[in-house]
């Protein structure tokens, strides 16, 4: 196992490098062969499965709290509701993860990494996920975790965060800004910096394990598109690392990854915006504005981890596309009513661009497709309690009346006792 520099190619010993010293450009895990450290039967039924295709040489360092080996779901209500649509659609739930996002991957890895690197402490500058699963994480591990995360950060995410002990501190502005000092932090003080864009080589190749279940849950048959939620991207590079892996290491090499659709949010889409320009390169975004707090990056500062996704997005022929605040809101809504699948608004946002790109007609009415749903309802409930209307209230217990008018009920199916 080695690190690679995915732009000027220079290999670098695994040790903790944030990025190649000779181009600054991004860090990614090659795994040439299998380790020879199999993890323990309790692990068998979490990601660490795939434990031998991971970083992390020796499995005493393993710290985890079962995340990964999640479920899929047919989403065959969900079909009814588009119209003309003849193909599958399966939903991975990354919700399931203990603290309820497919982040606890990339951050078991890391940590596991920090462990085994000596690390005492650990920084992660965060929109909330990331910072939830580093502070679970580290309190498991026995590290001390300093998280560093937007002002606007939903307020249950903050709880979530500092209920697990760890020092949190909420920054103005956006995203961008807790990164930096997560950097410095790192760079001066000899924190282990588990931010979870594309600086944590470690982290990112954890992502991987995503496809591997998704191969296994689909019995080899590859989807035609997968839809991801984009921040930064080290979530789409992981689905693509992941089915690369896979088709290498198949008998039929001639076939192709599935081609990788990068969802963003309309008021903050860098990517999206590159992609219908065309250009190579990113620019960071402004002023982000979206209730997606997820992928709500503007990558300031760090534009080369937006324009390295772009281009994997590019190579698996997929495309970017970015939907509004109300076509999220309703894909939330549909996923808890149609499939009793409860999330954040960024883990509705792939469904939101299924349904954009059906009617778009940017996508064949018959094929495979994956959605990832990526973080739980109970992480940011403002806009799930702004969407239930007016709750019931019943003063009287007593005045059945009320309920049986309440739930529409026919005075005719009312007895009385
Ligand atoms: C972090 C996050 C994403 C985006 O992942 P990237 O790897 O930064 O592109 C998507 N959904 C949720 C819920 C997240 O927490
Ligand atoms: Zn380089």
């Amino acid at each position: 196992m080695y690190l690679k520099c995915v732009q000027c190619s220079k290999i670098y010993t695994p040790k903790m490098l944030y990025s190649c010293k000779e181009c600054d450009g991004i860090l990614e895990v090659v795994v040439e062969r299998n380790n020879n450290h199999p993890v323990g039967n309790e692990l068998k039924d979490s990601m660490w499965r795939y434990g031998n295709r991971l970083s992390v040489n020796n499995a005493d360092n393993i710290v985890s709290l079962q995340e990964g080996r999640t479920p899929i779901h047919k989403g065959k209500n969900i079909k009814s509701e588009l119209d003309d649509f003849e193909g599958k659609i399966f939903i991975k739930d990354e919700t399931m993860n203990p603290t309820g996002s497919f982040k606890d991957r990339l951050i078991s890895v890391a940590i596991s990494k920090a462990k085994e690197l000596g690390y005492k402490k650990v920084v992660c500058s965060s929109s909330g996920n990331a910072g939830a699963a580093t502070a679970a994480y580290a309190a498991k591990a026995g590290l001390e975790a300093v998280v560093l995360a937007p002002k606007s950060t939903p307020r249950e995410k903050m709880t979530q965060i500092a209920s697990y002990g760890a020092k949190v501190i909420f920054v103005e502005g956006n995203y961008s800004n807790s990164y930096k000092l997560a950097e410095m932090l790192s760079k001066n003080f000899g924190y282990f910096n588990l931010t979870t864009t594309f600086i944590n080589p470690f982290g990112v190749d954890a992502l991987k394990t995503i496809s591997y279940e998704l191969n296994e849950q689909l019995h080899g048959k590859i989807p035609d598109f997968i839809l991801v939620p984009v921040g930064s991207g080290p979530l789409l590079k992981g689905l693509y690392q992941g089915y690369l892996d896979i088709i290498n290491q198949s008998r039929h090499p001639y076939r192709t990854i599935p081609r990788l659709v990068a969802v963003q949010a309309e008021g903050c889409s860098p990517i999206v915006k590159a992609y219908r320009l065309g250009t190579e390169y990113v620019v960071a975004w402004e002023e982000p504005s979206t209730v997606a707090s997820g992928i709500s990056d503007p990558l300031k500062g760090y534009e080369k981890d937006g324009a390295y996704t772009l281009s994997l997005v590019r190579k698996s022929k997929g495309f970017a596309i970015s939907v509004n605040d109300l076509e999220i809101k309703a894909a939330m809504k549909t996923l808890a009513h149609t499939e009793g699948i409860f999330t954040e608004p960024t883990g509705a946002s792939p469904l939101a661009a299924l349904k954009k790109m059906l009617n778009e007609d940017l996508i064949n009415s018959n094929c495979n497709v994956v959605c990832l749903v990526t973080g739980h309802g109970f992480k940011d409930m403002n806009e799930h309690f702004n969407m239930i209307g007016q709750l019931n209230y019943l003063d009287d217990p007593n005045n059945f009346e009320s309920v049986s008018e309440v739930l529409s009920l026919k005075k005719s199916t009312y007895r009385e006792s």
